[in-house]
């Protein structure tokens, strides 16, 4: 049987794994806790029995994988998934925190006007085994196990509230005690702003933390960088935020990336800092990070520094995050599928 035609380990629920629940447990450590990629490693299983398993089931959805390594230790993945299609994950190996960033989608339909991936287009969603065996086999690559990659975000390809159904699978396989076994504090779903999405995160329980990709404080600016936008106006996300916390409890982190002449005046930091009024929340501020065609410009390092202090002035949380892996395409807003020169 072909590959494709078989069945993905992955994309089944723990409790659906084959065989009797000594075995299946067994098969459950060999994919999660040792990172098995082949059968002949799970050696513990009678032969016979992987085998038969091997006729019809498969360990991976990556027909290949290349890493590209940043000066600054991080590595970007470029997959190509068994149906030829593409998507990338960045490692990024902090102190005593290993953690990747994952893509849910091939492509991207938001179309962020600043961010490679949303010029690409979309191509299409990634089911949930596609979604982990990222994890997987960046883990495989840098030699760790797949639990010491403690630290995940969805912060890649794709808007992965666009994609619940799979993201959410995914997220319970991360999470499953005989999956990943991760905190879901240590999990992090960004999302541009999909209030249904937010709310059906809110109603979940899977516990994970939010991050919210505003960009802008007004519909006006945020619809002109992201097209999208005029579907969802910041109202609603803000109400679709405020239950979010008020069902979770859980601080919401704001992701802003900051555009030369756009976003970035100080109106707009008072503004941003207005929305959040009263709500737990802590402000990640992004030099927008350059891409070939790109039709913008960074704000220059002295009005980032302003627009954070004018956020701290107004009783926002606020820090700066130069991103990593800029050298091979891999910091945030340049995934697009492009092998680094
Ligand atoms: S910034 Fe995020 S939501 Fe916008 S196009 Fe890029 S991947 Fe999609």
């Amino acid at each position: 049987m072909a590959l494709q035609d078989k069945t993905s380990l992955l994309s089944l629920p723990l409790e659906a794994l084959p065989g009797e629940g000594y075995r299946a447990r067994q098969l459950a450590g060999w994919l999660y806790q040792k990172g098995a990629r082949q059968w002949d490693e799970m050696t513990d299983l009678p032969k016979a029995l992987r085998s038969e398993w091997a006729e019809r089931f498969r360990i991976s959805e990556v027909a290949e994988v290349m890493p590209y390594p940043s000066q600054d230790g991080s590595v970007k993945y470029l997959y190509t998934l068994l149906d030829g299609q593409k998507t990338e994950a960045v490692y990024m190996p902090y102190l005593n925190r290993k953690t990747i960033c994952i893509s849910s989608m091939v492509g991207c339909p938001a179309g962020c006007t600043f961010c490679a991936t949303g010029r690409m287009g979309f191509g299409r969603n990634l089911t949930a085994a596609e979604i982990l065996d990222q994890i997987l086999w960046a883990a495989h690559h840098q030699g760790h196990a797949p639990r010491e990659i403690r630290n995940v975000v969805l912060m890649g390809m794709g808007e992965p509230l666009l994609n619940v159904e799979n993201v959410f699978a995914a997220i319970e396989r991360m999470l499953h005690p005989q999956g990943l076994a991760m905190s879901p504090r240590r999990i992090t779903l960004s999302t541009v702003g999909i209030p249904r999405g937010i709310y059906r995160l809110a109603e979940s329980g899977l516990g994970v933390r939010l991050a919210l990709s505003l960009h802008a404080p007004d519909d006006e600016t945020r619809q002109q960088i992201i097209p999208t936008a005029h579907r969802y106006r910041i109202g609603e996300i803000m109400e679709a935020v405020r239950h979010y916390y008020a069902q979770t409890g859980r601080r919401v982190t704001l992701e802003y990336t900051l555009l030369r002449g756009v976003n970035d005046h100080d109106w707009q930091a008072r503004a941003l800092a207005g929305l959040f009024k009263g709500l737990s929340v802590h402000m990640n501020l992004i030099p927008w990070n350059p891409w070939e065609g790109a039709p913008h410009q960074g704000t220059p390092k002295a009005q980032i520094l302003k627009f954070a202090a004018t956020l701290e002035q107004q009783g926002i949380p606020t820090s700066v995050r130069w991103s990593r892996g800029r050298d091979v395409g891999a910091a945030c807003g340049q995934l697009a599928l492009k092998q680094p020169a």
